[in-house]
């Protein structure tokens, strides 16, 4: 699990939805649209892989 230092108290921070930090409440500088940017399709591909799995676990089971 990647942690996330801080800019200002240099404590590591493990939660990956947190854009304040935890410790001192400063920024952590990551934006809503760098956010935006890359998390949207990360979870469309998480998304499209678990659809994938599912079909294929429903494949496997009717072939067997
Ligand atoms: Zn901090």
């Amino acid at each position: 699990m990647p942690g996330y230092l801080c800019p200002h108290c240099k404590k590591i921070i493990y939660d990956d939805e947190a854009i304040l930090c935890l410790y001192c409440g400063e920024s952590l500088g990551r934006g809503v649209g760098f956010m935006g940017r890359l998390r949207y399709p990360k979870h469309s591909i998480i998304t499209v892989v678990l659809i994938i799995g599912v079909l294929l676990s429903f494949i496997i089971l009717i072939i067997q």
